[in-house]
């Protein structure tokens, strides 16, 4: 994208709910560093203080704790809606709270995009996918998803969450983006959410065994943080015709053991590798189409993994220096 494309933020003020967690910061710093007025909204359910404490001074940031499944009255021009817990091990520890974070707190942001007549973009997920019949997922595949399982406040609730931001376009006119986000790493993700990149990089650098679940031969694409916001940011930005939604990930496939290959190799880790049993339905590929991001946001990731986890080993070096967290990596 062009500087110039930028030069409109300038003194738009700028919602992001869910700014203190992982994406959200990285957003907050981008919009900052482009010109923007931001308001971080969170709760810090999972994101925390720590994570904006750069921005605290900076004459264009302001931080509020807010629940956003209650109302929020404020003015903004353009709403970022992250507000929920990523991982399995966050979502499902209060599963009523995270069906009501997409629910309700979509029919709160979307009431206040409708009331001062912002654009609002809506951070979807590939769970909305489910357990796909269809490899790679393009955005015209329906998905197929438990609506009762442990999993469903999450998949469900983000469904249901792509549902409203739709029937508020169509109905009330709000202008919407959905980004249906892919596996995303880069420094600040949470060191406790059991993730396979924190898990790997915490487990070598502390010289544990790296856990590989089943035989390491299963496939994940992940995308660095800076390459998501800077599409988050093209979407925001595009054609009022084009809501989405829209993947946003790494095309880029490597398996499991490659990954912990990388990280031992990167931390020179003494760090053995042990095998678990898999997970059941582990899924054995996933790899987002990006087709449609390219061809209408000239988007697609340009950090490659052994870059981008660099950023993260230095990033969970100096938490484990700081000893800012407790019992980290099983
Ligand atoms: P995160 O947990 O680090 O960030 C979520 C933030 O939302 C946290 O700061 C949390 O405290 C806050 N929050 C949760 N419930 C809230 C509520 N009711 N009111 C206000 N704040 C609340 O997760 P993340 O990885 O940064 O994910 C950000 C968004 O992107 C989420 O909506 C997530 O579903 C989506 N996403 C992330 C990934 C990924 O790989 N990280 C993949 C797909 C989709
Ligand atoms: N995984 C692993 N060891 C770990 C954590 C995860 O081998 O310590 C595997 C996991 O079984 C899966 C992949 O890594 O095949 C990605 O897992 P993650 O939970 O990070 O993401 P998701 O399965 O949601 O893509």
């Amino acid at each position: 994208m062009q500087q110039g494309e930028f030069k409109e933020l300038t003194r738009k003020r700028i919602l992001v709910t869910g700014g203190a967690g992982f994406i959200g910061s990285h957003l907050c710093e981008l919009l900052l560093a482009r010109g923007a007025e931001v308001l971080c909204v969170d709760n810090y359910f999972t994101g925390t203080r720590e994570h904006v404490r750069a921005l605290m001074d900076h004459p264009r940031f302001e931080l509020l704790r807010h629940d956003i499944t209650f109302p929020l009255y404020v003015e903004v021009d353009e709403i970022y809606n992250l507000a929920c817990p990523a991982s399995p091990i966050h979502y499902q520890f209060d599963p009523v709270q995270t069906t009501k974070t997409c629910v309700h707190g979509s029919i709160n942001v979307l009431g206040l995009a409708k009331r001062v007549k912002a654009r609002i973009l809506q951070a979807s997920t590939s769970e909305v996918y489910g357990d796909p019949e269809e490899h790679p997922q393009t955005e015209g595949y329906w998905g197929r998803v438990n609506p009762i399982g442990t999993r469903s406040c999450y998949d469900e609730g983000k469904r249901c969450a792509e549902t409203l931001f739709f029937d508020y376009h169509r109905q009330h006119k709000v202008e919407i983006k959905v980004a249906r986000i892919f596996n995303t790493y880069g420094p600040r993700m949470h060191p406790n959410d059991g993730r396979v990149v924190s898990n790997f990089i915490l487990q070598a650098l502390q010289g544990k065994p790296i856990t590989i679940y089943g035989d390491g031969s299963q496939t994940r694409s992940f995308c660095y943080v800076d390459d998501l916001v800077d599409g988050l940011l093209r979407l925001m930005h595009s054609p009022a015709d084009f809501t989405g939604p829209v993947n946003m990930g790494n095309p880029v496939e490597c398996t499991v053991l490659e990954l912990a290959e990388a990280i031992v190799r990167l931390t020179n880790s003494r760090s053995a590798i042990e095998r678990k049993p898999l997970p059941t339905d582990d899924p054995r590929r996933r790899r987002p189409d990006i087709a449609l991001a390219r061809e209408r946001l000239g988007w697609e990731p340009t950090t490659d993994l052994n870059h981008g986890l660099a950023r993260t080993v230095a990033y969970f070096e100096t938490l484990l220096r700081e000893r800012t967290i407790e019992g980290a990596a099983p």
